[in-house]
């Protein structure tokens, strides 16, 4: 008998004893129903064989002509993805038919009884080929038979699992699952607001929320202590692999808390849902490492590094500068020599087996390098025999050549690439051959799954345009304690801020959670005093109207007593995503959008009815006639 402690054994009803993935060869000479959609029917004439299909898996249905007449020939009329239900006794199938790939592959159903529950229309794909490629739009158009395909039903059932073990760590961890509202003002977090028009209030507007940071932060003040949620999150910017229009994210905020209480567990909850959600996976180093903003750029040129491969960059400045008595750069290369002197750097990456790689594929390099920014790319081989050779050689001289490879830690066979800029183009265009090279010679293994944090970020950068101090992050981070005083010494007036504040050199207490190389989540400990977020608001250039008609119930809450708190918000469309060896987000949702922000299956977004934006008092201005 099927194991009744299983979670489909509950699954019986009026059209099935079980799913298509539950007989076994111990239920032999038992009587049992299926129901599903035909995924394959090979006619032999006397005898039909249908594989039935549900989401649990494939069954091997058997119709005898001589045993059967009437089933045999509704059977074959059946046709490819017919819902039907089946009933007979289940038979161990002739020795040497047996399918091993099959968890039901030991035995097939005997039917006696066919019924055709619905049929169907010759599907615009093959559903029952997993290897037959499909076209992206068909794929999207009719998403319901996409999904029906297994790699599909696997990663809905990843996913799925993922959010009820995210649920399970929180609850008990003392987290309260609280849902905030979708119609409400405007929380930044950099993108464009989607916005819905009230019929109540014509004239006016709800935001869809960017995030629920405003009102988690309230809960906070509120005395939730602990909240999570898995939240849709809605912007509107331009659609790449990794966002959508609308996506979800686990978001969590807590209370009393420092930047280490918030890593602390962010960390054993990734661990623990990680292991519950793909326990085959190796999970790379626990603790996860850290990295500060300034040591993640320095090392690995991104502040989110793929940490499962090591081509760390090396500063080559040290054996540059010490070819001149005064420390003056004369390495002979005029373009380390210029860097240098200009306050730039010289930074190496060295690329394990390609010392040998012909001109074509160091242009390739160059190339990738000039689309990345940088001017140029130097570079140097260590052959077989250790010799060190490359244009610059000449320049450098051999004994320099070989102490630059030496010091980027290249040995025979393998090939130093060099970037001479400024601190941020060399550190961004290295990081990024790092990754693209990391991938492309197979360095970063696909089993491993490496998080890592990344924390201490600058607060704010300088908007030349606008003439303030743009958060880089989040507008309501903290900064470290130590870096206050920056914030509360800030010259002149504060209404006016300028390149020269001190405030520019504040670190905020906020930490990005990496995974393999994709910036997994991000948050950080929040300002909680009054006076000092007003200021952080000044530095950003908002004028206290605007604080106060953007941001007013939050301002106005703080003044009746918030505790210390901080939070995190997580990606579950990516991390989902990675957890399921996909690199496109859209992979891992049910219903994603295209790259142009369209719903091919339900056509959205779509013209209004004419009554309906006659309700809204609105009126579309300088658009297209798109009928016309
Ligand atoms: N609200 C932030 C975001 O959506 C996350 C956080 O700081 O908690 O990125």
């Amino acid at each position: 008998m099927s194991d009744p402690t299983s979670p489909v054994a509950g699954l019986a009803t009026p059209y099935r004893t079980h799913t298509c993935g539950a007989l076994r060869a111990s239920d032999a000479g038992s009587p049992a129903r299926l129901a599903g959609w035909v995924h394959r029917r090979r006619d032999h004439g006397q005898l039909i064989f249908i594989d039935l299909r549900d989401r649990h898996g494939l069954t091997q249905v058997v119709i005898d002509a001589t045993d059967s007449p009437e089933a045999h020939e509704i059977a074959s009329r059946a046709r490819s993805e017919f819902v039907v239900t089946v009933a007979g006794e289940v038979a161990r199938r002739l020795p040497g038919t047996e399918n091993p790939r099959l968890p039901t592959g030991e035995i097939e159903l005997r039917a006696t009884e066919v019924t055709v529950l619905n049929e169907a229309k010759t599907p615009p794909f093959y559903i029952n080929d997993p290897d037959a490629p499909i076209d992206e739009t068909l794929r999207l158009k009719y998403r319901y038979l996409d999904i029906r395909r297994e790699a599909m039903q696997r990663r809905l059932e990843l996913r799925s699992r993922l959010v009820q073990a995210i649920r399970e760590v929180h609850h008990a961890s003392g987290f309260v699952e609280v849902e905030t509202p979708n119609l409400i003002k405007s929380t930044p977090e950099g993108a464009r607001d989607f916005i819905v028009p009230s019929r109540l209030q014509p004239g006016e507007v709800y935001a869809l929320p960017q995030s629920p940071q405003q009102l988690k932060q309230l809960l906070m003040v509120a005395g939730v202590d602990r909240y999570f949620q898995i939240a849709r999150c809605f912007r509107d910017e331009d659609l790449r692999g990794d966002r959508q229009p609308e996506f979800t994210q686990l978001d969590l905020e807590m209370s009393f808390v420092d930047e280490a209480t918030v890593m602390d567990f962010v960390e054993r909850m990734a661990i623990e849902v990680s292991r519950a959600v793909v326990p085959e996976r190796t999970l790379l180093a626990t603790p996860f490492q850290r990295f500060t903003y300034h040591e993640a750029m320095e090392r690995f040129g991104s502040d989110k590094p793929d940490v499962r491969f090591a081509m760390e960059l090396v500063d080559l400045a040290p054996e540059i500068r010490g070819t001149a008595a005064d420390g003056a750069p004369a390495s002979g290369f005029r373009v380390f020599d210029e860097a240098l002197a200009g306050g730039g750097r010289v930074k190496a990456i060295t690329v394990p087996g390609l010392g040998d790689a012909p001109r074509s594929r160091i242009d390739e390099l160059t190339e990738a390098a000039k689309r990345f920014g940088a001017r140029g790319l130097a570079h140097l081989s260590v052959e077989a025999s250790g010799s060190v050779k490359g244009p610059i050689v000449k320049f450098l001289g051999e004994d320099l050549a070989e102490r630059l490879a030496a010091r980027a830690g290249a040995k025979p066979g393998d090939l130093v690439l060099i970037v001479a800029d400024s601190s941020a183009v060399t550190n961004d265009v290295l990081g990024r051959l790092r990754a693209e090279l990391g991938t492309q010679l197979g360095l970063a293994d696909p089993d491993v799954l490496a998080y890592a944090w990344v924390h201490r970020f600058p607060m704010y950068q300088w908007d030349v345009e606008n003439g303030r101090w743009d958060a880089t992050h989040n507008p309501f981070s903290g900064v470290l304690p130590e870096d206050e005083v920056l914030l509360t010494t800030t010259s002149g007036d504060l209404a006016q801020p300028t390149p020269d504040d001190p405030a520019g050199r504040a670190r905020a207490m906020q930490y990005d959670i990496v995974l393999n190389g994709w910036e997994l989540g991000g948050g950080s400990v929040r300002i909680w005093r009054h006076d000092l977020l007003e200021r952080s608001f000044a530095l950003q250039g908002y004028s206290r109207e605007r604080m106060q008609n953007m941001f007013g119930a939050m301002l106005e809450a703080f003044e009746y007593g918030a505790p210390p708190h901080g939070g995190i918000a997580l990606g579950i469309d990516r991390w989902a995503a990675l957890l399921a060896y996909q690199v496109n987000i859209r992979e891992v949702m049910a219903f994603p959008k295209t790259q142009s922000g369209s719903d091919l299956m339900l056509d959205a977004p779509s013209e209004p009815d004419p009554a309906q934006l006659a309700e809204l008092g609105l009126q579309f201005v300088g658009v297209p006639n798109r009928t016309g």
